[in-house]
């Protein structure tokens, strides 16, 4: 067992759209575990070669191509399983090599994960235990990766720092999404960082005072009296990505 202070972590942008997958791993054992490997996965093995790391667990939160692209050449390359996301997102796993052609990114790979995540499940990395919440509604089968201790998230396209994911995709919901972050991200504590699949890190304490989709005035969350949402600062903050 190792305490969750021997966990380090770095993000690392990968393919032009700036996914932030995430090296997370034990300084004493050498052992990482990668979140969202979408692409670059020669710069993903050079980072590994870097800090001397042996790479152990792959965590997918969702099926897109930016989140989910390298995983199935690091499979091969290190012969570590990928787990996650959640059944539902198969779908999008399998147009993986589609949907890089049209936006022309190269080498990416579809995936057949070794196995799903469920809700509520338990992962282990390094005597740590990470929760797995299903949040859908970015897309039907995403998850996304907590840890109580370490208070840290990582959301996938679920919420930005002052946005949330794009729900205009075949099976997306706008609705599905506002609950998702404020039954399943929300309760893990305002203290909480998360680590968005875009952008810049934020708190969910932050989020909920100031995002303009889910601040606590525009859900009624906690009981929070409801005000109109800015609709112009709506328009401006939504990612295509
Ligand atoms: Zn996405
Ligand atoms: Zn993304």
């Amino acid at each position: 067992m190792v305490s969750e202070a021997k966990l380090q972590i770095r993000i690392i942008p990968v393919t032009p759209l700036q996914q932030n997958c995430s090296l997370i791993w034990n300084d004493e054992t050498k052992n990482a575990a990668l979140v969202d490997p979408g692409g670059d996965a020669g710069r993903l093995i050079e980072a590994l070669a870097h800090f001397g790391l042996t790479l152990k667990r792959m965590w997918l939160t969702h099926g897109h191509l930016d989140h989910a692209g390298a995983a199935a050449e690091l499979r091969e390359r290190t012969g570590v399983a990928i787990e996650g996301p959640h059944r539902d997102d198969q779908f999008w796993l399998d147009r993986i090599e589609d949907d890089a052609k049209r936006y022309g990114i190269a080498d990416l790979r579809n995936v057949t994960p070794d196995r799903y995540f469920e809700d509520g499940e338990e992962l282990e990395f390094e005597g740590v235990r990470f929760g797995v919440s299903h949040t859908p509604g970015h897309t039907p089968g995403h998850v996304v990766i907590h840890n109580a201790a370490l208070k840290i998230a990582f959301v996938g396209d679920v919420l930005f720092a002052g946005s949330i994911g794009r729900t205009d995709f075949p099976r997306g919901d706008h609705a599905t999404l506002i609950n998702s972050i404020t039954s399943k991200l929300w309760p893990l504590g305002d203290d909480t960082t998360f680590v968005p699949g875009h952008g810049p890190t934020s708190t969910f304490g932050r989020e909920r005072q100031s995002n303009p989709f889910v601040a606590d005035r525009l859900t009624g969350y906690a009981g929070a009296p409801l005000e109109a949402a800015d609709v112009g600062e709506q328009r401006t903050t939504k990612r295509w990505t």
